[in-house]
């Protein structure tokens, strides 16, 4: 082996170098609960309250004990980890009890059901492949339909029972033609199906949006970043804002086209319109983890709801970030009286030690020939299929108390971000979220006085930097959300104290003082 290998870094050395200029390149040993342990000088463990929670998928923290000895139990046990192609009767049962408690949350009986994958953006593109199948088949059934309709036409006027009034001719811009009336309003009506049915299909996601960094999933993320070099690779989306109603109408009026046909009616051929479903899905976060921990409202819920049932677009939300009790539901959109046609579920499904991830999609949807066309090596097996069943029995245990502690102990952090922000409203610009799931947001800091920190801001940096200070002078982990790096995330465990909660206020007011001073020399990033 050439041996500057050794030494040479290979495993992502750019964003390594990012993460030393904020201070963040700290190596953890060992986590357990909301705490990371990381080795000082000495060589001794140090520990760092995380906030990050993993990026909100450790609902029950690192390492929770009973997860872990769950996962001993199963690899003593010989669990068949790999047995692809076999009855898994455990993702029967998870499937089921997701469907127990959707049930319950969204009052209906419908089943829902379950694909398994392994990440939060290939659970994304599973529901988004699955509804392009859906939609293709839609498209298809309309088109037999309707050929069927040009058949009949065809038998009636070849037997003398219907004419072929001008009218027709004049809607299809064609001529009357000397022999058979009918083959110039057949070629016009084919011509126009078969460029409609070509057409790509028209997704709608939120802007702010973030549902993965996958070729299908980048270009259903708003963030510009992300998404344009791989425009090319992927879908076409469009992005509507939040709070403006009248941007879907535009859409709609710009993307609906329809599919012809023919009947006859009192003697005479009539062409008949059906609805083109050119829209393959409308994703959506109930609450947008990486736009900055936005909160859906309640209007434009019921806006897009609305939306959805008139134009027959399925509805993906997307609850791998809010999902899984972080704010107080199983489904963060059950609070909003959404309702979806499909659910995407990650992170804390795999209790902190798995990799899974699952897309529900509710049965008047559902495909059975799907099941043939995707699959993955690792889904559905045995192994992240028990942990998830744990985590489900560890959110349902008690009446539910662990949602309960998602909501009081968010509402115990909110309430002190809160405070925080109201004693610096020169600094804190805003506190949001729901449960578990909170941002705290600063006002711009790219006019700032101080030039580290001007820089910092002016460079898309302000964010991070603030988070290798909090890392470094007080021991506390977080990050800012991806695509609105003024707003630092926190998405911390269930098992959240009031001490914990203590320390962050202490962190936040220093930070909220240095920046009140402009006193950027007094940032610790290192
Ligand atoms: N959707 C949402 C709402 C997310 O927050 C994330 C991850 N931050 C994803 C999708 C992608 O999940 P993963 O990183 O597991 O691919």
């Amino acid at each position: 082996m050439n041996p500057e290998l050794a030494v040479t870094e290979l495993a992502e050395p750019y964003l390594r170098g990012l993460l030393t200029s904020a201070g963040l390149d700290v190596e953890y040993v060992r986590g357990e609960g909301n705490t990371l342990y990381r080795l000082d000088a000495k060589g001794q463990e140090t520990p760092v309250l995380d906030y990050a929670g993993g990026y909100g998928s450790l609902i029950f923290g690192h390492n929770n004990p009973e997860i872990v000895a769950r996962a001993r139990e199963l690899v003593d046990g010989g669990v068949p980890v790999h047995a692809q192609f076999s009855f898994h009767p455990y993702a029967n049962r998870l499937a089921a009890e997701l469907n127990r408690i959707i049930h319950r949350e969204l009052g209906t009986d419908e089943p829902y059901y379950a694909t398994f994958a392994n990440s939060g953006a290939e659970a994304v593109e599973a529901a988004v492949k699955h509804a392009e199948l859906d939609r293709v088949l839609r498209v298809s059934e309309t088109l037999e339909e309707l050929a069927a309709g040009v058949e009949r036409a065809r038998t009636a006027v070849d037997d003398g029972s219907a004419t072929v009034p001008d009218a027709v001719y004049a809607q299809l811009a064609t001529e009357r033609p000397a022999d058979d009336p009918l083959a110039p309003v057949i070629d016009e009506i084919t011509r126009r199906n078969g460029e409609r049915a070509a057409q790509a299909p028209v997704f709608l996601a939120l802007e702010g949006g973030f549902h993965g960094k996958l070729m299908g999933s980048v270009q259903l993320t708003h963030n510009e970043a992300y998404r344009a070099p791989f425009a090319a690779l992927g879908v076409r989306a469009r992005f509507v804002p939040r709070g403006r109603p009248e941007a879907l109408d535009e859409v709609l009026a710009q993307e609906r086209g329809v599919l012809l046909g023919l009947t006859v009616e009192d003697g005479e051929v009539r062409v008949v319109e059906r609805e083109h479903p050119v829209f393959c899905a409308f994703l959506l976060e109930p609450i947008q983890g990486e736009g900055g921990i936005q909160v859906l409202s309640d209007e434009d819920a019921r806006i897009i709801q609305e939306f959805a049932d008139a134009t027959d677009c399925p509805l993906i939300i997307d609850e791998i970030q809010s999902g899984l009790g972080r704010t107080g539901t199983l489904l963060a959109s059950s609070q909003t009286g959404l309702r979806g046609d499909y659910y995407t579920l990650a992170k804390s499904l795999g209790g902190g030690l798995a990799k899974a991830s699952v897309m529900l999609v509710r049965q008047t949807r559902y495909r059975a020939q799907f099941e043939l066309v995707h699959s993955s090596t690792f889904a559905k097996d045995a192994f992240s299929c028990y942990l998830a069943l744990k985590v489900l029995e560890m959110l349902e245990r008690d009446g539910g108390r662990a949602y309960r502690q998602a909501t009081e102990r968010g509402a115990a952090l909110q309430a002190t971000l809160e405070k925080v922000r109201t004693a610096f409203p020169d600094v804190a610009k805003d506190v949001r979220g729901r449960g578990l799931m909170l941002g705290f947001e600063f006002h711009d800091q790219s006019e700032a006085e101080h030039p580290a920190i001007r820089e910092a801001a002016a460079g898309g940096l302000f964010g991070y930097v603030i988070a290798g200070h909090l890392l470094n002078r007080h021991s506390i982990r977080t990050f800012p959300t991806a695509s609105a790096v003024n707003t630092l995330r926190f998405e911390p465990s269930v098992l959240l104290t009031d001490e914990e909660i203590g320390r962050l206020e202490e962190a936040l007011t220093d930070v909220c003082v240095i920046l009140r001073e402009q006193a950027g020399e007094r940032l610790v990033l290192s």
